[in-house]
């Protein structure tokens, strides 16, 4: 089974453990650049971006995820993990870094402060069965993205309705919701899947 490593940093690190265990893979917290080289692949956690920003600063984390991303390793980040993922954060903090690897822009708290988090139905292409009840908690969405980056879901329903809310650009992929904080792990088997592939692909290559 695929290693895949959730980012220790900041945020809800237990809850992916979590759902990637039940989803069928072997689930490892990353805190030092060393246990990098332990995993197949990494999820970014919600949490709080310009937190996991500094920290992944501080504990010389930023530019060795970057090379592995470069590298092809799969990603996926959840609400602040998306906005790690992404090339381009509106209403960031002017000193807030990303890893990037998607290129999208992705607007912080996009979702307004009166409706700070709530649940709505999210369709999601490619996996079976009904809409994702998707949480978002002070969530970004996608504003604009580029044409190699693809659609995997949108928000049904309420003023939000037609919104961006799950992409994936080859082995990358983010989610503004949170699928780790429900029962539901369609996200997570999606990306161990996905991981799965990745790993025939390159120990298939020459
Ligand atoms: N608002 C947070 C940020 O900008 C994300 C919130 C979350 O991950 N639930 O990072």
């Amino acid at each position: 089974e695929p290693v895949i490593g959730v980012l220790a940093l900041q945020g809800d690190v237990r809850e992916h453990l979590r759902a990637l265990a039940e989803a069928g893979a072997q689930a490892v917290p990353v805190r030092r650049p060393a246990e990098l080289d332990e995993i197949d692949a990494l999820v970014i956690p919600g949490g709080e971006s310009t937190t996991i920003s500094k920290l992944a600063e501080t504990f010389e984390l930023l530019d060795p995820i970057r090379k592995r991303l470069a590298d092809g390793m799969p990603a996926y980040g959840s609400c602040a993990g998306m906005i790690m993922l992404a090339d381009r954060v509106l209403d960031g903090r002017p000193d807030q870094q990303s890893f990037a690897g998607i290129d999208m822009t992705v607007r912080r708290n996009a979702f307004g402060r009166q409706v700070d988090s709530f649940e709505v139905p999210v369709l999601i292409d490619g996996m079976p069965g009904p809409e994702f009840a998707a949480v978002f908690i002070r969530a970004p969405w996608v504003e604009d993205l580029a044409e190699g980056v693809q659609v995997l879901g949108r928000v049904t329903e309420g003023p939000a309705a037609g919104r961006v809310v799950a992409v994936r650009q080859g082995n990358l992929m983010a989610t503004s919701f949170h699928p780790e904080l429900t029962g539901d792990h369609r996200v997570h088997a999606y990306f161990v899947e996905l991981v799965r592939k990745a790993l025939v692909e390159s120990a298939d290559r020459p």
